[in-house]
């Protein structure tokens, strides 16, 4: 599940055009903001754009497992496939997640 990049780059952006998440495949819109990532995989450079969520939600899962970079696209597979008491503990990871960084948007 763990997909190491060479190296990294990873922003927080504010969208000046429609995007869609790597992860939930829905739009981001313009004003919202996103993770823009930047990477480098066995030589090969990719980019990829997350909505906030799936990304709080990402890196509950890397901090629960201990993995620093799980790989793109696979997040929403991922969690169909643990037990509901591991999601619990992903969620409540992510909801106090998301509660900081709403906060630290207001
Ligand atoms: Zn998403």
């Amino acid at each position: 599940m763990c997909d190491y990049p060479e190296c990294f780059e990873s922003n927080i952006r504010k969208a000046k055009k429609v995007h869609k998440c790597c992860e939930c495949k829905k739009d981001i819109i313009p004003g919202e903001k996103y993770e823009d990532f930047h990477g480098i995989w066995n030589g090969e450079a990719n980019n990829y754009r997350s909505c906030i969520k799936c990304r709080n939600l990402r890196w509950g899962i890397q901090y629960i497992e201990d993995c620093d970079e799980m790989a793109f696209g696979q997040l929403y597979e991922y969690l169909e496939s643990i037990t509901s008491s591991y999601k619990k503990k992903v969620t409540d990871y992510w909801v106090a997640h998301y509660l900081y960084s709403a906060m630290d948007n207001n």
